[in-house]
């Protein structure tokens, strides 16, 4: 065993006794909803058990969100800064288990999770230091009068995550959601529960008052259906499927819960002729190839002017099948397993769809031998077009269409012609091109010349399938957020007089 999976089994050794519950009102709560194994991707084995909430632990976390509302939207913003910063602190001491945690039960490999772990610290800490200004407004003068607006937290909010980069994502929401005043009940994915529960014993040591972020395991039909549809929930931050968004925004319809949603992508990366060529395969590479390819910025769709298409793709595919495969402790290891088999099933059913559909798998396309774990090669599927369903269906796995296309026009209409709208990635040295292109492109977030670079004060987001709102910088604040707009007089107007003999 590597050091850093000791490390890992160390660190959910007094989760596995029993069934993993969950942590409400500052303790942890046993499980005694439905149990289901949790299993580890790298190996194939089951690492312990999982509890489903009950109806009653679902009422208690959100009760206790409920109750602990009030005192925490009044703490201070200079106190809710030193708790979250000191959240951050404790996150980066316990970087090394964290990430080994998301090794062990996401597969992810080490050398992208030692970073993942980190930016988690900086999200906190991001949101943090802007904790003191989230309330302020603006000021909005007329002629007669004075208006100006205030933020107030909005309430107790759910956060529902994915599987993919569990920690990192969670923070994502979690930080400005608590920063803003707001309360938190968290459901992690069934899939990979670990990490939550060390971020919510970090929260409660670094000084989160009881009942301020509390975190429920379980099922998304169950648990998370519920939360979704619970009362006194005020908002929903969710990550994950776009079939899955279309749920809770009916589920949350009866209670008018005001939602936001960072979906699935299918998103192209866009090679022109006159691009840096080398530039743009490591980029292609990375961008669809790191974190198992279960990324929902993947540039999963390969768009290639067609002079230069054979060479491009021809080096693509020596680069695909010398990617490193393996145990995702290794820090070598590029490329890690699958998250379920499930999900493995689904990405290795589209090799036999690419097949079918004439495309040609020029590298990959099957699983890896000799293992127990859900490891899938590294693929590349080209003369693809973009009518097929390995051009326009999410495969979340390490699998990459690639397209040709003749010029500008047809690059932006088959680039556009998805359901999706998260990311756009475009290389080119025609700044004007560039320009264009990145305009007429229907998506939230462009990349030219760049893999996915994130700026915390930047919008994050898509558009379409992909997503309802942003997040990042103030993005956060106002969805966590009320606004609120106050009218003063200056006495110089005058009120119509109504009921006057
Ligand atoms: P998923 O939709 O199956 O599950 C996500 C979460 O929702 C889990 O916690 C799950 O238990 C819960 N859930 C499921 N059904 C529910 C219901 N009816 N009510 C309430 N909660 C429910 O997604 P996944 O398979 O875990 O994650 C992969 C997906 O996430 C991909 O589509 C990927 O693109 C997307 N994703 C998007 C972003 C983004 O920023 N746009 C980031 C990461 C992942």
């Amino acid at each position: 065993m590597t050091d850093k999976r000791a490390l890992a089994i160390a660190t959910i050794d007094r989760f596995t006794a029993a069934p993993l519950g969950h942590f409400i009102s500052g303790k942890p709560v046993a499980g005694e909803g439905t149990v289901f194994d949790i299993l580890e991707p790298g190996t194939g084995g089951v690492l312990g058990q999982c509890a489903d909430a009950t109806e009653a632990q679902l009422e208690a976390a959100v009760a206790a969100a409920r109750d602990a509302f009030p005192g925490w939207a009044a703490t201070p913003a200079e106190e809710r800064r030193r708790i979250l910063n000191r959240m951050a602190d404790l996150i980066v001491a316990r970087a090394d288990e964290i990430a080994a945690v998301e090794c062990l039960d996401a597969g992810q490999c080490w050398r992208f999770m030692s970073k993942a772990a980190l930016r988690g610290a900086d999200n906190f800490r991001f949101f943090a230091d802007r904790a003191p200004a989230a309330a302020d407004g603006q000021a909005l003068p007329a002629p007669d009068h004075l208006n100006y607006t205030t933020r107030k937290p909005i309430g107790p909010v759910a956060v529902i995550t994915p599987w993919n980069t569990p920690f990192m994502l969670s923070t994502w929401k979690i930080a400005p959601a608590l920063a803003a005043g707001c309360t938190v009940v968290h459901k992690p994915a069934e899939w990979s529960p670990y990490s939550a529960r060390l971020l919510v014993e970090i929260g409660a040591e670094a000084g989160l008052p009881a009942g301020v972020f509390n975190a429920v395991n379980g099922l998304g039909e169950t648990t998370g259906r519920r939360l979704t549809e619970h009362p006194d929930i005020k908002a929903i931050a969710f990550v994950g499927e776009s079939s899955t968004g279309s749920a809770i925004m009916r589920q949350g319809a009866q209670t008018l819960k005001r939602v936001h949603f960072e979906l699935g992508g299918k998103n192209p990366c866009i090679v022109f002729n006159d691009a840096d060529l080398d530039g743009a395969v490591d980029a292609a590479m990375f961008m669809i190839y790191s974190l198992n390819g279960q990324r929902c910025t993947s540039s999963s769709r390969l768009l290639v002017q067609r002079d230069i298409y054979d060479t491009f793709v021809t080096r693509m595919a020596e680069r695909v099948k010398s990617l490193k495969v393996g145990d995702p402790f290794d820090p070598d290891t590029e490329v890690g397993p699958l998250i379920h088999p499930r999900h493995f099933a689904k990405v290795a059913s589209y090799a036999g769809i690419a097949a079918e559909e004439g495309a040609t798998i020029a590298a990959g396309g099957a699983p890896v031998e000799g293992t127990q774990g859900f490891f899938f090669q590294p693929t590349l599927f080209t003369n693809a077009e973009q009518t097929m369903r390995i051009a326009r269906e999410e495969i979340f796995g390490p699998v990459l269409t690639a397209i040709p296309f003749d010029d500008e026009a047809d690059a932006i209409a088959k680039a556009n012609d998805v359901d999706y709208g998260l990311a756009g990635y475009l290389w080119t040295n025609d700044l004007s091109r560039a320009l264009r292109v990145s305009d007429a492109l229907d998506v939230g977030m462009v990349w030219v010349n760049s893999e996915n670079v994130r700026h915390l004060p930047t919008p994050f987001g898509g558009v379409k399938a992909s997503g309802i709102g942003r997040d990042g910088g103030d993005w956060s604040f106002d969805f966590y957020m009320e606004t609120k707009n106050v009218a003063l007089a200056r006495g110089t107007h005058k009120t119509q007089r109504l009921g006057i003999k």
